[in-house]
């Protein structure tokens, strides 16, 4: 494995896996084998041609890519089409699943941390602020624009520290009022319940009649990504990163011919955008709220229960106690 390389995790973010685990499901439903797919450490070992060497502190770019094909040259590991194989490549799935303390992958997946930032605060570039941070680089949305933020869990909360920094005007949307407490106390300039009300009509009222210029899904619900497509204003664009299953009606007349409206689709963020990436993680003000616990791993169980309960934004996990 002489491309490979091998980190001495300092913290691992938990995304999503306690809904596999609560499913019985001994993988986290991510495409790597194990629980977790975000981390921060120092690497401790490294092949021959690895880019990284030992003692150098980094951050994982959450893939498993080839490195090699079109798709990945262009930054995109998300979409290679060719992800390797874990266990065929090592004859093991150790240090696949990024909650643990050593965690291996292709070196290039390993991103250099600067010496002024933190690795918590550099593990925040998985899918704290990756996803929604590769949608607004996307959607190219800016500081006179009004950004609709469906789904304020870690991700969207994610998308609210991302769209402050660029200076956009948030209008965020979850049911939960400790969600909506905390996207407020980032700088969103309202928080819409969509089970009061009519939540297309609130988007306009606060926006001039128009609709918001661009919004970002982040809860994976259908009722959410309808709202996006209904509450963005014509020839606006709205970028679906909550992950969903379910099929979405479309009306090419009433959603697309007569809005010009631009949908993408974005999973995480480009490898080329992590010098800007890494500007959000040392200038915001921000990052000490979408960390609302750490837990040892010793508390991993306490830590998806927390998650399952509600009310927490980035979750992270010391490996080591
Ligand atoms: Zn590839
Ligand atoms: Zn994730």
């Amino acid at each position: 494995m002489d491309d490979w390389a091998v980190i001495r995790v300092a913290v691992a973010p938990l995304c999503t896996e306690y809904k596999a685990f609560y499913a019985g499901d001994t993988g986290d439903g991510s495409p790597t084998p194990g629980i977790g797919h975000e981390s921060a450490g120092e690497v401790v070992d490294a092949g021959p041609h690895s880019i990284v060497k030992p003692g150098d502190r980094v951050v994982m770019m959450v893939s498993m890519a080839c490195g090699r094909c079109a798709i990945c040259e262009s930054g995109h590991y998300m979409h290679c089409e060719d992800w390797r194989d874990y266990e065929a490549a090592l004859g093991t799935t150790a240090g696949a699943g990024t909650v643990s303390q050593y965690v291996a992958r292709p070196s290039f997946l390993f991103m250099p941390v600067p010496e002024d930032v933190s690795l918590e605060m550099a593990s925040l570039a998985g899918c704290g602020l990756g996803p929604s941070f590769g949608a607004l680089q996307k959607l190219n949305a800016g500081a006179f624009d009004t950004v609709l933020i469906t789904g304020l869990g870690p991700v969207g909360l994610g998308g609210v520290v991302n769209a402050r920094f660029r200076g956009t005007r948030v209008i965020g949307v979850d049911p939960a009022p400790w969600q909506a407490q905390r996207a407020l106390e980032m700088g969103a300039v309202a928080v819409i319940d969509p089970t009061q009300g009519n939540a297309v009509e609130q988007v306009r009222e606060l926006t001039a009649g128009h609709g918001a210029d661009y919004a970002i899904e982040c809860s994976g619900s259908v009722a959410a990504q309808r709202l996006c497509i209904d509450a963005t204003r014509r020839l606006g664009g709205m970028a679906f990163v909550g992950v969903s299953q379910e099929e979405i009606g479309l009306s090419v007349s009433r959603d697309l011919l007569r809005t010009g409206l631009t949908l993408v689709g974005n999973w995480h963020f480009n490898r080329q955008d992590y010098g800007r990436l890494l500007q959000v993680i040392r200038r915001s003000d921000l990052l000490d709220l979408l960390v609302s616990h750490r837990f040892p791993m010793s508390r991993l169980e306490e830590a998806f229960a927390r998650q399952r309960a509600g009310e927490t934004a980035k979750v992270l996990i010391d490996p080591w106690n």
